[in-house]
């Protein structure tokens, strides 16, 4: 049967044909109910294009297959390096396709595609690392007494089902398929429906590297029938999922039905903190990266910015004034655009509701905090900061996730890890200070996954990322990430013991 395929122009005159089926087994094919997504520009809301969109009855089809795939020779008794090498060829693809796949991601989501660029070098970095990490898993030989010989082995765990947000469609995925697939794992992926694109000319990448077929499952479909049916299938291992806090709540509750191994990134609070002793300068081009960057759009954006009294009013004006120079919002394909669209409308309308409740709940609306469209059209916002936030209000505790950031005032360093901690989240936190001591000290004192010192948001493939608390379990990235995807069996060799 010939592919499902659509023929497309990109609005920068980028021409390619874009698989529309359901990745099964290697093939492009459409879904069992006829379902489709209708894939929305957020810079213009005209539709880009409709894909296929399963139904639990694929999802079944597509676990059966992996599992097929699991225990076929060609994956089960691949040697490591080989499965090393397919991923090395698959990144050696993404390299050559990355201006179609950035292309793409930025038509798709609306990030401007400068950054879109950069995530795909992330895509091919993630890739490369797993894949050089594929022939080096193993376990340990344990002493124990003369008469027992105990080893251990690195297997992988099964069937993933690997669940993946909009914000950076993909490298979600490659931070999930590249440990999953080095420890030879078999996996179905399902994309947000927001931004089901560009993963449909990276699964063809996929077959085109040689990974055999079922190894690989790419599902586009709606996160309540094609996310719940993978999340609460009997013949899943393990579910690893991206998203919102309450939906990964969701998917905890549901992959208990058959105990599935889960690891959840979820959503988060992540604050900032400016000691008098910091480099305001500096601290304020910081804090405007980590939270206007992917229009705010980052699980981990540092999106409470708590200062000092000391220094409070200097920082607002620095970080003020990058905001008002830096974050141009536009065209995502301009040149000279920081900041696209919001993803969605759902996501427009949503960010543009806290600034309401910002402003009703007394805090100072210091820049932004309204629509930005081009021609009448787009989910575009201006970046937004609010001073004088206070713990108590709705835009200090709840994440927004948009281009919206609560500045606040703290006393002393008690006061302020106290402040950073009163969260249910728990992903990153940033820490601006001269003081080695300092710094080093508040680091360690903040509940979180990840803490950046005088930096914030700048992650690395090669260190872990996760968080505590209500912002997930688990860890992806750096030699951490293989842990999720492997498991240990413990063999005992008896060496003469008699009974
Ligand atoms: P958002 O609210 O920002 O759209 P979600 O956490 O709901 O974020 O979505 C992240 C991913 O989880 C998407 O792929 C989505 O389709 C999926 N998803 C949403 N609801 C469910 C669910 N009930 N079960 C499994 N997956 C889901």
């Amino acid at each position: 049967m010939a592919d499902l395929k659509v023929d497309l122009t990109a609005p920068n005159g980028k021409k390619f044909a874009l698989p529309t089926g359901l990745f099964i087994g290697n093939e492009f094919v459409k879904s069992a109910s006829g379902a489709k997504i209708t894939s929305i520009n957020p810079t213009n809301e005209e539709e880009i294009c409709s894909v296929e969109a399963a139904s639990p009855e694929d999802i079944d089809k597509a676990v059966a297959v992996a599992r097929a795939a699991l225990n076929h020779e060609s994956w089960r008794d691949i040697s490591a390096t080989e499965r090393g090498r397919l991923l090395y060829k698959l990144a050696d693809l993404a390299e050559q396709e990355r201006e179609v796949l950035a292309t793409i991601e930025t038509w798709d989501n609306g990030k401007p595609f400068g950054d879109a660029t950069g995530d795909l070098q992330e895509v091919i970095d993630v890739l490369r690392y797993y894949a050089g990490y594929a022939d080096k898993i193993h376990g340990q030989t344990i002493p124990t007494t003369s008469q027992k010989f105990a080893y251990t082995l690195k297997q992988p765990i099964g069937v993933c089902a690997q669940i993946i947000p909009w914000n950076y469609p993909l490298a979600m995925a490659a931070w999930k398929l590249g440990p999953a697939l080095a420890c030879g794992n078999t996996v179905v992926l399902k994309p947000a429906e927001q931004t089901p694109l560009s993963i449909l000319y990276f699964a063809d990448l996929i077959r085109k590297a040689g990974f055999p077929p079922g190894v690989v499952n790419i599902t586009n479909g709606y996160g309540k029938d094609a996310g719940q049916a993978l999340a609460s299938h009997a013949d899943v291992d393990k579910v690893a999922f991206t998203g919102s806090t309450a939906t990964g709540k969701h998917i905890m509750k549901t992959a208990s039905s058959n105990m599935k191994n889960i690891t959840l990134e979820t959503g988060g609070k992540s604050p900032l903190l400016v000691f008098e002793d910091a480099d305001i300068d500096q601290a304020a081009k910081w804090a405007h990266a980590g939270i206007m960057s992917n229009m705010g759009q980052i699980c981990t954006a540092t999106s409470r910015v708590l200062v000092q009294a000391s220094v409070y009013d200097q920082f607002v004006e620095a970080f003020v004034a990058v905001v008002r120079t830096t974050s141009k919002v536009g065209d995502p394909f301009a040149e000279d655009t920081f900041q696209g669209p919001q993803v969605t409308k759902t996501q427009y309308q949503r960010v543009l509701s806290y600034v309401e409740s910002g402003k009703a709940e007394g805090a100072t609306l210091a820049t932004g905090g309204k629509p930005s469209p081009i021609g009448g059209k787009g989910y575009f916002i201006e970046p937004t900061v609010f001073t004088n936030v206070k713990p108590g209000m709705r835009i200090y505790r709840e994440e927004v996730f948009g281009p919206f950031v609560a500045i606040a005032v703290f006393g002393d360093e008690a006061e302020a890890v106290a402040m950073a901690n009163d969260t249910t989240y728990g992903l990153g936190a940033a820490v601006f200070s001269r003081d080695v001591e300092r710094a080093h000290r508040v680091a360690g004192r903040i509940d979180a996954g990840m803490v950046w010192i005088n930096s914030s948001n700048d992650s690395d493939f090669r260190v872990p990322f996760g968080g505590v608390k209500q912002s997930g379990i688990g860890r992806e990235l750096g030699e951490a990430g293989l842990a999720a995807y492997s498991q240990i069996k413990a063999v005992h060799v008896n060496l003469g013991q008699k009974l």
